[in-house]
């Protein structure tokens, strides 16, 4: 099977990091977004299982780890589980697509190591923590315990961003649209130099 590229997102929750990969996805159609297995609930009618991920219970998430079904996988938040399973990226790969992640901190260096020299990790940040709380209590998908849980974790997040290839800062959304596709291009185009240093835009 001829390998893909993997396209790596990561950031705080609420920065904004499904917005762009949504964007991203809408642009290329030669992107495919790896849905992650997850133990946590659907968000209302908005999700859908097999399509914004796959819901499993904590038994099957389990089994899953038993059979070294996941790339990676990580205790998101106390109780949530996620992880990259291996058979999407050979689903998206055997169509000839990119894949596109988004995936937690840790689980986004993980899969950085993984792929190598073939991946691109951006990290997505935002200008502040109040307009971070802001975005998270507008998108009303969090309850007061959800959204303190998020919160908590955004300074442990936020001191992992050296370690990307890209730090973008999501604040003017068409923006940052555009700062996306074209650090995307120039990645698929071997233009892009990537150091050490993560290059920040
Ligand atoms: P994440 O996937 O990182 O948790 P989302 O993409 O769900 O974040 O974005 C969180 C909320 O912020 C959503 O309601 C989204 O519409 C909004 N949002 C995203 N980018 C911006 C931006 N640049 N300016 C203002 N609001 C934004
Ligand atoms: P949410 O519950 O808001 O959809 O996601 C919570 C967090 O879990 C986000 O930071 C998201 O990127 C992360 N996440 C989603 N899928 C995976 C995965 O497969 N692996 C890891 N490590 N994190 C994931």
């Amino acid at each position: 099977m001829e390998q893909g590229k993997a396209i790596i997102f990561c950031a705080p929750s609420g920065s904004g990091k499904t917005t762009l990969v949504k964007h991203l996805l809408e642009v290329n159609n030669n992107l495919g977004f790896s849905i992650s297995a997850c133990t946590r609930d659907k968000r209302g009618r908005n999700e859908v299982h097999g399509k914004d991920y796959y819901f499993l219970s904590i038994e099957e998430f389990n089994k899953k780890i038993d059979e070294n079904a996941f790339v990676e996988w990580e205790e998101v938040y106390p109780g949530g589980y996620y992880g990259t399973l291996k058979t999407e990226i050979e689903r998206l790969w055997s169509q000839g697509k990119n894949v596109i992640f988004d995936v937690d901190v840790k689980g986004g260096l993980r899969l950085k190591e993984y792929f190598g020299d073939q991946a691109l990790a951006i990290f997505v940040k935002v200008p502040s923590m109040e307009e971070l709380e802001k975005r998270l209590i507008n998108r009303g998908t969090e309850t007061e315990e959800s959204l303190s849980k998020r919160l908590y974790k955004v300074k442990f997040e936020m001191a992992f961003q050296n370690r990307f290839d890209v730090v973008l800062l999501n604040d003017d959304l068409e923006s940052s649209f555009k700062k996306t596709e074209d650090v995307y291009q120039s990645f698929c185009e071997g233009t892009l130099q990537i150091d050490k240093k993560p290059l920040n835009l």
